[in-house]
């Protein structure tokens, strides 16, 4: 088992940007658990099952990176799988006071589970899932920002090809 961390999120659709902190995160833990929300109050692009799908082949070259969907509070999550840490990753300052109030819950929830900022990677700081799907809406050229794979996926939504 080992140390375990939870990288969760909305990955509607899963970017560059995401897949850094995963990748970071699986250098550091024996096993990362990406978790995507299924209980969030946004409608996705994608369905959380298309979401999971999408960062099991994007992911698929790290051997301890597993793919889940939960419903539910994170924290019960990270209890069920045994984490003892939640990763997220930080862009800019805006990103700062819904973290700071998410981590703060987080730790009256359970105090034993921490939580891991990283900070974004300088070529990846201005990417999020809302941003390339508006490109991508448009016929705008995202292959810098999303896996190939998920490029087409967004083709697809988008009814590009
Ligand atoms: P949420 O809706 O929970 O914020 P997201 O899918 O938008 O879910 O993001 C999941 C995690 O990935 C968050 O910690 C977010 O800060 C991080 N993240 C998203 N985009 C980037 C990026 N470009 N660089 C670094 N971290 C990112």
């Amino acid at each position: 088992m080992g140390r375990i961390a939870v990288c969760p999120g909305s990955f509607d659709p899963i970017t560059y940007g995401h897949l850094d902190i995963i990748e970071r995160a699986s250098k550091i833990f024996d096993t990362v658990y990406v978790s995507v929300l299924k209980n969030s109050s946004k409608e996705g692009l994608f369905t959380p099952e298309e979401r999971v799908e999408l960062i099991r082949q994007v992911s698929e070259r790290y051997p301890n990176v597993e793919v889940r969907s939960f419903n539910g509070l994170l924290i019960d999550f990270c209890e069920e799988v045994g984490a003892e840490a939640i990763v997220r990753g930080l862009r800019a300052v805006s990103d700062f006071e819904y973290e700071m109030q998410l981590t703060s819950m987080n730790r009256k929830l359970n105090s034993s589970i921490e939580t891991i900022y990283m900070m974004t990677n300088n070529n990846y700081s201005f990417i999020s899932s809302s941003i390339v799907k508006e490109v991508a809406k448009y016929g705008g050229k995202i292959e810098d920002v999303v896996p190939p794979l998920v490029e087409e996926a967004l083709k697809r939504k988008f009814n590009l090809q």
